[in-house]
């Protein structure tokens, strides 16, 4: 960690950065519009999280232009900006990494300069960078204490770390989000009229009248053992010329035109006999848990909980065999209600499962505070975490994290051996993805369900079927 350099090898080495490599990061930093917009509440998580977690005096999370570093949280004392020359953040600059002083007194240079906050005696402090996607330090996550603390053990050094990755995927998100946007409108722009736009609203209701929708489902397994723990009900369209249509082709134009409800119901409905079924077949065991997706409006609907009460009700399936995902973006247009009618569901008994973690806008305030049982870290982290350090780190925090507050664990979209390898490794209990089997039909399931122990073959065994 460097921490024996003094200050004057770090203004050195602040030197030696020089204005070409300063001005790239500088480009970095505007390239994320940080600076520019209002506090966002997933940040305010990030500080106050490691503030419990460090049980620290104060913690600010910082972006850094050419002289100030401009607090985008902060916990405890209240800061908006420092003066950038002196900042703990030239230092972790300089270190290129971490910084950790466990007693400002111990540390020459510190002790004549004090640190620049105003009420805050602090005695201590753990500082982390955030970068760029292109590795560029762009700011600083740092939890400062009142008293000396003893050196970090590396778990803390590297939640520290992982809590500051979060905030910067939750930059590259922002970029990602304001691409997307941009995409968009060209797109719309560019949608002449003429060209055939399918499905629309009739075709959706014939498919509805006429049966055509089918439910598929995908293995939740647990890692250690391949035993199926649970399944996903995942909706596809079985269409006479254009074959087995999935529901990204469709599920959006349900959601705009409000099909989306009818077409819910009978998912849910669908599933429900389905667990029934199963239990027939098997009367002896208890069936998995069967986890139906619900979208925005689903969920956003009047009566969600009494309805899905009476379902159970007339199905005959007990709330522990059912489970609910939902998005946190289909929460977010009215969090009091959202936290209202989760409520009720998870009153029933009903398991409630957040579904593609990590994607949504501020993923950690809302972890924080709705009661969810389950989270499912989304695809796009299982698939770049053998691509590096960093994306790992976030998989492990967020395993990390959910196991703090009593959470289950999926990792969704595993497809390789070393995936599946790391996951269990850092300790995650569930995963699905195409490593262990495919959306199949149900019946294809009941087959699955009849082997020993309901444990899936081995993905590293020659002999297993592929699918
Ligand atoms: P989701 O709920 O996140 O479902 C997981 C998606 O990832 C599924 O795509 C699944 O087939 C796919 N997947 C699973 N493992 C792997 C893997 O190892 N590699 C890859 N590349 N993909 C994998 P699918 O079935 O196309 O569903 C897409 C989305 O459509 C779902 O995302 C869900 O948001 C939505 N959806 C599906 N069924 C329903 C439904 O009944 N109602 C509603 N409202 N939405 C649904
Ligand atoms: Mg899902
Ligand atoms: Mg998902």
């Amino acid at each position: 960690m460097g921490l024996e350099k003094t200050m004057a090898q770090v203004q050195l080495a602040i030197g030696n950065t020089g204005p070409q490599e300063e001005a790239a990061r500088l480009e970095a930093l505007t390239a994320t519009g940080i600076l520019d917009t209002p506090p966002e509440t997933c940040f305010d998580t990030i500080t106050s999280m490691a503030a419990e977690y460090f049980k620290a005096d104060t913690v600010l999370l910082g972006f850094a232009d050419e002289s100030r570093v401009w607090i985008k949280s902060y916990w405890g004392e209240p800061v908006r900006e420092l003066p950038r020359k002196n900042s703990v953040f030239e230092r972790v600059l300089a270190e290129d990494g971490p910084v950790v002083v466990p007693n400002i007194n111990d540390d020459p240079e510190w002790r004549v300069r004090r640190l620049p906050l105003r009420r805050l005696d602090a005695l201590s402090f753990a500082s982390a960078p955030v970068r760029s996607s292109d590795g560029r330090i762009l700011g600083a996550l740092t939890v400062f204490s009142c008293q000396p603390r003893r050196p970090m053990a590396v778990t803390e050094l590297r939640m520290l770390e992982s809590l500051a990755d979060i905030a910067a995927s939750q930059l590259e998100l922002r970029k990602l989000r304001k691409a997307l946007n941009r995409h968009r409108q060209r797109q719309e722009r560019r949608a002449q009229p003429g060209t055939e736009i399918w499905p629309r609203k009739t075709d959706l209701h014939r498919a509805l009248e006429k049966r055509q929708f089918v439910l598929y489902y995908q293995p939740e397994v647990e890692l250690a053992t391949r035993r199926i723990a649970g399944l996903e009900a995942l909706i596809r369209w079985q269409h006479p010329d254009r074959g087995l249509v999935p529901p990204m082709d469709f599920i959006p134009v349900a959601e705009e035109t409000g099909l989306i409800l009818p077409i819910g119901d009978w998912g849910l409905s669908e599933a429900c006999h389905q667990i029934r079924q199963w239990r027939a077949e098997d009367p002896e065991r208890a069936a998995p848990r069967v986890c139906v997706n619900l979208s925005a409006r689903q969920f956003a609907r009047e009566g969600l909980a009494d309805h899905v009460e009476a379902l159970l009700r007339r199905t005959g399936v007990s709330s522990q065999q059912l489970g609910l995902e939902m998005t946190e973006s289909s929460l977010i247009p009215d969090p009091d209600t959202a936290m209202e009618v989760l409520g009720s569901l998870r009153r029933l008994g009903v398991s409630l499962l957040m579904d593609d973690f990590g994607t949504g806008y501020s993923s950690l305030n809302h972890l924080h505070s709705l009661p969810f049982d389950v989270l499912k870290i989304d695809r796009s982290f299982i698939t770049r975490m053998t691509e590096g350090e960093q994306p790992l780190q976030i998989v492990r925090t967020i395993v990390e994290l959910a196991r703090v507050m009593g959470m289950d664990v999926v990792a969704e979209g595993i497809e390789t051996r070393e995936q599946y390898a790391l996951l269990r490794q850092l300790g995650c209990r569930f995963g699905q993805g195409y490593l262990f089997s495919r959306p199949v039909s149900a019946t294809t399931i009941s087959t699955m369900l009849r082997l020993p122990g309901r444990i899936l073959p081995d993905p590293a065994d020659p002999q297993a079927p592929a699918n």
